[in-house]
């Protein structure tokens, strides 16, 4: 398989060297130059997620050096349970919140991380790399969570100072050894704005190797669809029809990775996308033209996003706009919403973190407008990460999976950093220097 960009102005490559370029160099997305097609059958010896993983990433991987290690990559970093649990007679909810970090980001960080580990094992002799990251909050926990004490690599995480939960926080700055995290006196858009500078700074990579772990990266796009194609395979084999599946969205990672599961044939329904206040997919996908716009910020943080940077992929996969509105659907929840659903679910034992809410109360519009299909409900974050929203809410403390305390009961260190591109470039060359 080789990859294009979705601007069509860059050369085809392969799948090592697009995992290492993270944005082509016409300034679009890398995505597959042709979708493999599957049936069910193709995995009826496939139980297991890193069993599904290694026989759906087959033909993305085949003609790839790492072609040989993907069962290794596969078995090393999705080890981790997606359970499908019951809520409903008709829905479920698919729990993708226990990794390392509680969040459903570990799947993906961990598969970048096995893959960036064993392209470096060819180059032993290259200088450490610096894998750099702007966060909301979620994505810089799993990606240093992923790269933590891994030889040859360095993270170093910018995240919007006080705007991150307390938690998410000192989940952050919880690592140490080779991760730093940097408390950027600014906006998530800032944080992003300097990432993304830095990675396109020729002189300054010439300097200091840099990579990027983003949303956009196909490393993470890729190892997503295989939870989606586990869960839509154990309904197909207890004789279920494809369930939709309601998604909260921020970025259009996740989501983009239920939608390409299904266009390779995986028995997957309606994909309907759940947002927050942040309106510019429910506006588009209304009849209005797409419009990116600044984020606000809302109860559900990890879905701040005003500009979601896998837009191009859908615009790619649907190149029509009709046709791109038939296949997907999309809708906004605001705050007071995430809150009384919250309360609602709880009420009846189920207790959920604000941006599977936005999910929840978008299964429970359906409901209401007398839509019975079967429905699986994404859950990307456990609900402890954000006591301080929840458990106001509830009136009683959260239950804290065993990492995410782990991860707690140790000391947690960041460091402050001025919100401009001088300040970030001093900082990177100063921490290279180091070793
Ligand atoms: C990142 C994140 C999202 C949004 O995912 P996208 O891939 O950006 O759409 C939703 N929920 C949680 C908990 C997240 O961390």
């Amino acid at each position: 398989m080789t990859y294009v960009s979705t601007r069509a102005d860059a050369p085809a490559i392969g799948l090592g060297a697009a995992l290492v370029a993270g944005l082509a160099p016409d300034g679009g997305l890398y995505v597959p130059a042709s979708l493999p097609s599957f049936d069910v059958t193709d995995f009826d010896d496939c139980d297991t997620l890193p069993a599904v993983a290694a026989r759906l990433l087959r033909p993305f991987f085949a003609g790839d050096a790492l072609y040989g290690e993907l069962d290794a990559i596969c078995a090393e970093a999705l080890d981790i349970p997606s359970p499908l649990r019951a809520i409903a007679p008709d829905t479920w909810l698919l729990e993708l919140f226990h990794g390392p970090t509680a969040a459903f980001k570990d799947f993906a960080a961990r598969f970048l991380a096995a893959c960036f580990a064993r392209l470096r094992l060819r180059d032993a002799a290259a200088p450490a790399r610096t894998v750099l990251v702007a966060t909301s909050g979620d994505t810089g926990a799993a990606v240093a969570a992923a790269f933590h004490r891994r030889p040859g690599f360095r993270v170093v995480i910018l995240y919007p100072d006080g705007r991150v939960s307390p938690r998410q926080a000192h989940q952050l700055g919880a690592f140490g050894d080779n991760v730093r995290a940097l408390r950027v006196a600014g906006s998530f858009d800032d944080c992003q704005a300097l990432a993304k500078r830095a990675l396109a700074d020729e002189a300054l990579k010439a300097r200091v190797p840099l990579t990027s772990a983003n949303s956009i990266s196909l490393g993470r796009l890729l190892p997503q669809m295989a939870y989606y194609a586990l869960a839509a395979l154990q309904r197909r084999r207890a004789g279920g029809a494809p369930p939709a599946f309601i998604v909260p969205t921020g970025n259009l990672g996740n989501a983009f990775a239920a939608i390409l599961a299904r266009a390779c044939g995986l028995p997957i329904g309606a994909v309907v996308l759940a947002t927050n206040a942040n309106r510019t997919l429910p506006d588009f996908f209304a009849g209005a033209d797409y419009a990116p716009r600044a984020s606000i910020a809302t109860l559900a943080n990890a879905m701040d996003v005003g500009a979601p940077s896998n837009f191009e992929r859908l615009r790619w996969l649907y190149p029509d706009d009709a046709d791109l509105r038939r296949a997907v659907t999309a809708e906004a929840v605001d705050d007071a919403t995430i809150r009384a659903t919250l309360r609602a679910h709880a009420g009846r034992g189920l207790v959920a973190c604000p941006h599977t809410a936005t999910a929840l109360h978008v299964l429970d519009r359906r409901r209401a407008a007398g839509d019975h299909g079967d429905a699986v409900v994404v859950a990307t974050a456990h609900p402890a990460k954000f006591d301080t929203i929840i458990e106001p809410l509830l009136g009683h403390p959260v239950d804290t999976p065993p990492a995410l305390a782990a991860l707690l009961a140790r000391p947690a260190e960041a460091e402050p950093l001025a919100a401009t591109y001088e300040a970030l470039v001093a900082r990177l060359c100063a921490l290279d220097r180091e070793r």
